[in-house]
């Protein structure tokens, strides 16, 4: 019997993003009249073959119930963590009664508004019969200076062969369990999922991203997000 594997969405957004400033978290900083994560949920609902998406909220999150997006039939909520690892660990936890192991999870940051559905459908057909899974990337393209003590360079770090991990970041359902929950076991703090993959020994697949799929972190990244959503609007 063929059974079908189905793929989850997961959406960290339970951070506080203090390099942001701003009165609210910056998966709520307003984006061409939008919040921020209904862009990054709604990219995720726009690609017809993801079955749910399941989004991690920080304790007492009041924003959320008024994103559009929120209201969808395929998209559900639960706690988040105090760190990020957590609050991805939380969401499949939640997925526990209905996710397979063989299952594909999407994990996708809240503060990447930008993720284009080629990249995203890239991902997918680069993934599709991979025994690890893989992320988008973008191979590193300025001068990388490592400071020293003070805000001095130290030295010049070679860029052949670096890549910048952008998500979304795409793996089997029990092997990401597995792989979070050893991270939590060991107290080993990752920033992203292919990290704590790669602590089990294995090689994620570094698929090429689009380079505008970019991470609101600082206050200028807003405008930058701004320009790359309303350049896509024009015919
Ligand atoms: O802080 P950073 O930008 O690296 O966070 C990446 C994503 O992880 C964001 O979408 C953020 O909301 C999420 N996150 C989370 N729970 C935390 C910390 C971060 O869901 N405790």
């Amino acid at each position: 019997m063929n059974v079908a594997v189905r793929r989850w969405a997961v959406v960290p957004a339970a951070g506080r993003g203090e390099r942001f400033g701003g009165v609210a978290p910056k998966q709520y900083a307003s984006l061409l009249g939008r919040p921020v994560l209904s862009w990054s949920v709604g990219a995720l609902l726009a690609e017809s073959s993801i079955d749910a998406v399941i989004v991690a909220l920080a304790p007492g999150d009041r924003r959320w119930r008024r994103i559009p997006e929120a209201a969808d039939a395929r998209v559900s909520s639960c706690p988040g963590g105090t760190r990020r690892e957590i609050s991805v660990g939380n969401a499949l936890a939640a997925l526990a009664q209905i996710a397979l192991d063989t299952d594909w999870v999407i994990v996708h940051d809240a503060a990447r508004p930008c993720l284009h559905r080629d990249d995203l459908r890239r991902l997918i057909a680069a993934t599709r019969t991979d025994p690890v899974g893989g992320l988008l990337a973008v191979p590193v393209s300025d001068t990388l200076k490592r400071q020293g003590n003070d805000a001095r360079s130290q030295g010049t770090v070679a860029r052949e062969g670096l890549w910048r991990a952008l998500t979304p970041q795409m793996f089997r359902y029990g092997l990401l369990r597995r792989a979070l929950a050893l991270c939590l076991e060991r107290e080993r703090t990752v920033t992203d999922e292919a990290s704590a993959v790669e602590a089990l020994g294995l090689r994620p697949m570094l698929v090429t991203g689009r380079s505008d799929n970019v991470k609101i972190t600082n206050p200028e990244d807003g405008a930058l997000a701004a320009a790359i959503l309303r350049s896509r609007e024009r015919p």
